[in-house]
């Protein structure tokens, strides 16, 4: 039992705080800090709930952090705020001897380019204070990862080859509209392809590699090859892996609206001056798209995310494929909220109860796939993310 701090309270933080609530028996209290303090007033007011309070800060600026940790005490820091802020925020962490937890690996805003090197990178210094930093703590990186670590300790000798694959087959009746931070989104859809064979990492043209794959509850959906950052630790923390590749979904509708915006160069993260002011088109563009945690309300369909996994067991091969759906209309029952972000707020606060709850809890900075897979993934079935597995089928890749 502890005090908690979540800093961000965007469409994943909404669940996130919804989530931490229901378990009073573990975050007894809980404080909600973001750059905008009336968001936080207006989530802990929904919510409903006497024991979360609201503070402000900026959590780029790290003596900000340093004042509100050393004011509040808290035992961890969940960080859904952006990737932006996760060196500034694990610095704080640092100097007042609080464990971290986040979902989604640190990026440069000047640049648009994501690994692990730089939160691996503190490693040590995790370790010799005796603090506890969880990474990537989502649904994808999340989820994927600890059940990845499922089959290994389960169902496999040796994985061979992962695909994971993410479809989301539901409609928010949005013209255009991204299902998370609209600028990390599209940061990241319009990267390069990468993914990792034999030991290499192969790069491919922004959406060239593409099929049809068949999810479970949905049917076939046209599926595109991008880099997800769980690929980076996931090939290191199992090395018989050969090949491991990301696939996910999109419409014909998002991707011509993808190539419009990146045409005309909104998608551009380098400064401009407008009108004797300097402005970045992509921020400009997230000022005027929809906000992702305002969809929930038309948002119909649903999410499925899995793993295909192939390897040895017993000297046999074998294939093993599991999935999680979560239905849009559901997820804005619960926490009025839509599917991405419930996929991903749930699993963070699973991390946290892991945490609190002792379960994973090692000093040093570590992947959601290096501690044990089994209360985890108890867990999120409890708490609304029920999942479902597939033995010895075709896995179409
Ligand atoms: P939103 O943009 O909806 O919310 C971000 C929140 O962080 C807002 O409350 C925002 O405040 C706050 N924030 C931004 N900058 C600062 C700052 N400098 N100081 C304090 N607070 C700040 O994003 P999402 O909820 O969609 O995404 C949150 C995180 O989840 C992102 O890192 C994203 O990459 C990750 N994610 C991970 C997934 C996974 O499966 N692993 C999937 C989807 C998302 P304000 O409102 O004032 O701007």
């Amino acid at each position: 039992m502890g005090k908690v701090l979540q800093i961000g309270v965007g469409g994943v933080g909404t669940v996130v705080a919804f989530k931490l609530a229901q378990h009073p028996e573990i975050f007894n209290e809980i404080v909600l800090a973001s750059r905008t303090k009336s968001k936080c007033d207006k989530l802990a007011k929904a919510i409903g709930s006497n024991h979360i309070r609201t503070a402000q800060v900026d959590a780029d600026d790290v003596n900000q952090l340093i004042e509100l940790f050393n004011a509040e005490k808290p035992i961890l820091v969940i960080n859904v705020a952006l990737p932006y802020q996760d060196l500034t925020i694990m610095d704080a962490c640092l100097v007042c001897g609080v464990n971290y937890l986040d979902t989604a690996n640190y990026e440069p805003k000047e640049e648009a380019h994501f690994e692990y090197s730089w939160q691996w990178a503190y490693q040590n210094l995790f370790k010799e204070a005796g603090l506890t930093a969880i990474l990537g703590c989502g649904f994808d990186p999340g989820v994927t990862g600890v059940w990845t670590a499922y089959a290994a300790k389960h169902y496999f000798d040796e994985i061979h080859y992962l695909d994971i694959v993410d479809c989301n087959a539901g409609d928010h009746h949005q013209a255009f509209a991204t299902n998370f931070n609209p600028e990390i989104n599209i940061r990241e859809v319009t990267q390069k392809g990468k993914y990792y064979e034999n030991g290499k990492w192969i790069m491919t043209e922004p959406h060239e590699i593409h099929q049809p794959l068949t999810y479970p509850g949905v049917g076939p959906k046209e599926s595109y090859l991008i880099y997800h950052e769980e690929l980076e630790s996931l090939v290191k923390n199992f090395p018989t892996i050969k090949r491991a590749r990301f696939w996910m979904t999109f419409g014909q509708e998002y991707l011509t609206h993808l190539r419009v915006i990146q045409n005309i160069g909104m998608a551009r993260i380098d400064p401009i001056m407008y009108h004797g002011m300097e402005i970045v088109p992509i921020q400009f563009l997230k000022a005027v798209l929809p906000d992702p945690g305002e969809l929930g309300e038309n948002y119909s369909g649903q999410t499925s995310i899995g793993c295909r996994i192939r390897g040895i067991k017993d000297g046999k091969e074998r294939s093993y494929a599991v999935y999680q759906n979560c239905h849009h209309e559901e997820a804005f029952r619960e926490t009025g909220a839509q599917g991405v972000s419930y996929t991903t707020g749930v699993p963070a606060m699973c991390g946290a109860m892991m945490f609190m709850t002792g379960k994973w809890k090692k000093a040093g900075v570590y992947n959601v796939e290096e501690f044990d897979p089994d209360p985890f993934l108890k867990a999120l079935s409890e708490n609304g993310l029920p999942w479902k597995e597939f033995f010895d089928i075709d896995l179409e890749i």
